[in-house]
């Protein structure tokens, strides 16, 4: 007879008779059978505290993570150092080389890279530049090298390339785990369909970030994809007489345009944007039918601030930029359900990254958001597996939920790091 069911049958006859009457009952008449029998309780209470304990400490997940972006192999590494993870799937729908040929280029600032060093991320390994205690490299290196540390550690792992994570897939899943259980960890960035096909509702909050913006892109292949910091222009100056009388008036006291240059020098990006005010130019530029305002501001600015090792934006590459027409309000867009229990299938739902935030616009900084979500993530896998109750289950999950808002809200407070005051 197993630990475990002789504790159960000790447990139903204690609960059937009631422990004390027993004791009563039998010290009344047989002293000796008494103290015997309140050995033997003793006894099975140490053995059944001892036993959930142990069962406790023990309990192991499985884990499922969709999407090999930059957040799915960060889940990945902690997933992988963490002792309550017996097995790691990585389903990414690309091919492997596709992930490291991303071109685009992502910004860390020191927040994440304290948290990615927690990790045994080496930013001495990975090609990039650092400025002001950021640092920049490109999407697919990065995700190179995340998997390269991935594959040193000494985890039961299987990643599936070439591989859509798809309704198919997620029955079989069901069907052999045998209600054991187990956690997804949905990573597959904005475009990803997982979450509703698991059931997550698809509404999203829409929150002002309280600024305006216009963004504009440049593509120069004859460049390398080098990464480069970014230049940064606080309390910018727009000049547009050339535009008309309406554009003139001093507005000294408002808070001002911050101008920003980043990307690699093959796909450069431009942004501006200002803190939403009564401003008489930030009105007109958000109303502005005349698409060549803001592409002329663009043109001109990247020309004054542009790196010594690029070329000024000419007027025929200026009219082939990608540029928006007019300013437009900066949202910031979050999923109302990122957490979920699926109780069918015994299996946890936690949404990260891209997937559960975005906003409308690249300040270069969005990447830094989803590490602030994976802050919890240790933990949050820790307290799953100590939950032996259903009650403690949704209060793990409500706490994940409290991070998830905790992270919105920080980055409304601080994330456009926007100046406020002129
Ligand atoms: C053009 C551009 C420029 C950017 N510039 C910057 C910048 O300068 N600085 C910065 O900080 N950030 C920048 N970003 C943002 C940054 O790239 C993202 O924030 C980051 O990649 C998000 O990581 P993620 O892991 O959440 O999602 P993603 O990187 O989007 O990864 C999602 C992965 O999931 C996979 N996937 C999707 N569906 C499935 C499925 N059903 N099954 C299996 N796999 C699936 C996809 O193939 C993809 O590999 C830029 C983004 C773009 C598009």
């Amino acid at each position: 007879m197993s630990s475990e069911q002789t504790a159960n049958i000790l447990t139903e006859c204690i609960e059937r008779q009631g422990m004390m009457a027993v004791a009563d009952n039998l010290s009344s008449h047989f002293p000796e059978t008494a103290i015997v029998t309140v050995v033997v309780v003793c006894c099975f209470v140490a053995t059944k505290s001892t036993y959930e304990y142990i069962k406790k400490r023990n309990r192991k997940l499985d884990l499922i993570i969709v999407g090999s972006g930059p957040i799915g192999l960060t889940t990945a590494i902690i997933a992988a150092q963490h002792s309550r993870i017996s097995k790691i799937t990585l389903y990414e729908s690309k091919p492997k080389q596709n992930l490291f040929l991303r071109p685009q280029q992502i910004s860390l600032d020191k927040r994440s890279i304290h948290f990615l060093k927690s990790l045994m991320i080496d930013f001495n390994a990975i090609e990039g530049c650092w400025q002001n205690d950021r640092f920049y490299t490109r999407v697919g290196t990065f995700q190179e090298h995340l998997l390269e540390i991935l594959k040193k550690l000494d985890a039961n792992l299987e990643i599936k390339f070439g591989c859509k994570f798809t309704g198919e897939i997620m029955r079989s899943i069901s069907k052999n785990q045998n209600k054991k259980l187990g956690m997804i960890v949905v990573c597959d960035g904005v475009r990803g369909d997982t979450a509703s096909l698991l059931g997550l509702s698809d509404e999203y909050i829409l929150c002002s970030c309280n600024a305006y913006g216009a963004m504009a892109s440049l593509d120069r292949m004859y460049h390398k994809h080098v990464a480069v910091p970014e230049t940064s222009k606080h309390n910018f100056k727009l000049d547009l007489s050339a535009f008309g009388s309406e554009y003139r008036q001093p507005e000294l006291s408002k808070p001002t345009f911050r101008f920003k240059i980043f990307g690699t020098y093959r796909h450069r990006y431009l942004t501006l944007s200002c803190p939403k005010n009564g401003s008489n130019v930030l009105r007109q530029l958000r109303i502005t039918s005349d698409s060549s305002v803001i592409r002329h501001i663009f043109q001109e600015s990247f020309n004054s601030y542009r790196t010594k090792h690029e070329k000024k934006i000419s007027d025929m590459e200026a009219i082939s930029m990608h540029c928006s027409r007019r300013m437009t309000e900066i949202k910031l867009s979050y999923r109302r359900e990122n957490v979920a229990l699926i109780e069918d299938e015994n299996l946890i739902v936690s949404v990260e990254g891209d997937a559960t935030r975005t906003i409308n616009f690249h300040t270069g900084f969005e990447v830094n958001m989803g590490f602030r979500g994976l802050e919890s993530i240790h933990q949050f896998i820790t307290d799953i597996t100590m939950a032996n109750k259903k009650d403690l289950l949704i209060e793990t999950l409500t706490q994940k939920v409290r991070h998830s808002q905790k992270v919105v809200d920080e980055f409304l407070r601080n994330g456009l790091s926007i100046p406020i005051h002129g």
